[in-house]
């Protein structure tokens, strides 16, 4: 199903420099000193549209830095009136929205914490009724489109016109390459279910790590993103907040000049780059088996040991014979061949042996692998 929702064009949007619209400036605002100079270098790349700088933080751990506060309003207002850009920050329940509207702040943008929360995207949705502001709605942590279409929904029925999304990939608990899960397939599926909003993408958080985010920005161009969303911060290294994932403005210049845009035709279907897609699932996937083994190692590790503490001889053939049967059986039913189980499963199980020799032997490690 197509959901049609009253919203604008980004061409139309004031402020719009082409595509890719881009928003950037400090995961946080730190200082005025640090915003301002930072935000100078931005307006001179004449590529911006939005400054953004995060006042109120929503950090994992207390005791981090959690923002500046209303304080930092002020420096944005600063921004707007000595460059001309426009300037944006998060929300995360009504008092931030209506402190940031009274700073005249012109986009605000609901962040991936809070799009998980139905209850708070209605305040804040309640909050922005009757009131021209342009609204960005970065997807929740979790692969949840339903969550995600519906936050944006909420925003919408508020009268909200200038409205977008913002994808910043998900969380999981499996650790991978990107600091967060792309998922590109809920994105385009997103532009399928909801055709006219303005889609942006988020590579810095995706990334968590500076030198994948050109890799990440080109990706989404190649999927019709309509924008980019890139921190930027004078000194990355001293940032209070994602320090490792912040460009400078002179390396985001740089980034912007490599970006290759590719003319997607309006009357092409929105391109899947479905090799990217699946790669990076093997990707993913790669990374569990290696995550996996170690954690079989280690099991196999502490049975050494206990092997070594109850004088019980490493080798268990019964023991060995009913794993690969196992294994055989289930992998057959699976559709893997038997050779493909036969090599993996003893390749575990002499890996399984020369750890809990080395334990055994005190750390000293065993180069005559035992015949099994
Ligand atoms: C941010 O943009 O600095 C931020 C906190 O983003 P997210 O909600 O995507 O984690
Ligand atoms: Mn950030």
């Amino acid at each position: 199903m197509v959901l049609k929702l009253e919203t604008s064009p980004l061409s139309d949007w004031n402020g719009f420099k082409g595509r890719p619209f881009l928003i950037s400036g400090p995961c946080s605002a730190e200082t005025e000193e640090q915003v301002l100079a930072t935000a100078r270098e931005l307006a001179a790349l004449d590529r911006i549209s939005i400054f953004r700088a995060g006042i109120w933080k929503p950090r994992t751990r207390p005791d981090t830095f959690e923002g500046v506060g209303v304080s930092g309003l002020k420096w944005l207002r600063t921004v707007k009136k000595e460059t001309g850009l426009m300037v944006a920050t998060e929300v995360a329940n009504e008092k931030h929205v209506y402190e940031a509207l009274k700073y005249g702040v012109d986009m605000l943008w609901i962040g991936a914490r809070t799009s998980v929360n139905p209850f708070t995207v209605q305040e804040i949705a309640d909050a922005l009724k009757g009131v021209d502001v342009m609204v960005f709605v970065k997807n929740p942590i979790n692969p949840d489109i339903e969550l995600w279409i519906g936050a944006i929904e909420r925003v919408a029925k508020a009268g909200i016109k200038k409205l977008g999304a913002i994808h910043r990939g998900f969380s999981s608990y499996v650790k991978t390459t990107y600091r967060n899960q792309p998922n590109w397939q809920i994105p385009i599926e997103l532009r399928r279910r909801i055709p006219d909003l303005p889609l942006i993408c988020d590579p810095s958080h995706i990334s968590g790590s500076r030198e994948y985010i050109h890799e990440i920005s080109q990706k989404a161009m190649d999927l019709s993103f309509d924008g980019l969303m890139i921190e930027s911060h004078i000194n990355p290294d001293k940032a209070l907040s994602d320090a490792s994932q912040q460009l400078t403005p002179n390396d985001l210049r740089e980034l912007l000049s490599r970006l290759i845009l590719r003319n997607a035709s309006p009357t092409d279907p929105r391109l899947l780059d479905v090799l990217g897609e699946l790669r990076q699932q093997i990707d993913i996937y790669d990374d569990h088996l290696i995550d996996l083994l170690e954690q079989r190692m280690k099991v196999s590790e502490t049975i050494g040991q206990y092997k070594k503490e109850n004088n019980i001889a490493i080798l268990q053939t019964l023991r060995w014979d009913e794993i690969v049967r196992k294994a055989m059986k289930r992998g057959l039913a699976k559709g893997l061949s038997q050779e493909l189980i036969d090599t993996v499963f003893k390749a575990v199980h002499q890996e399984s042996i020369n750890r809990q020799m080395k334990v055994m032997n005190n750390g000293i490690e065993n180069h005559d692998h035992p015949s099994k």
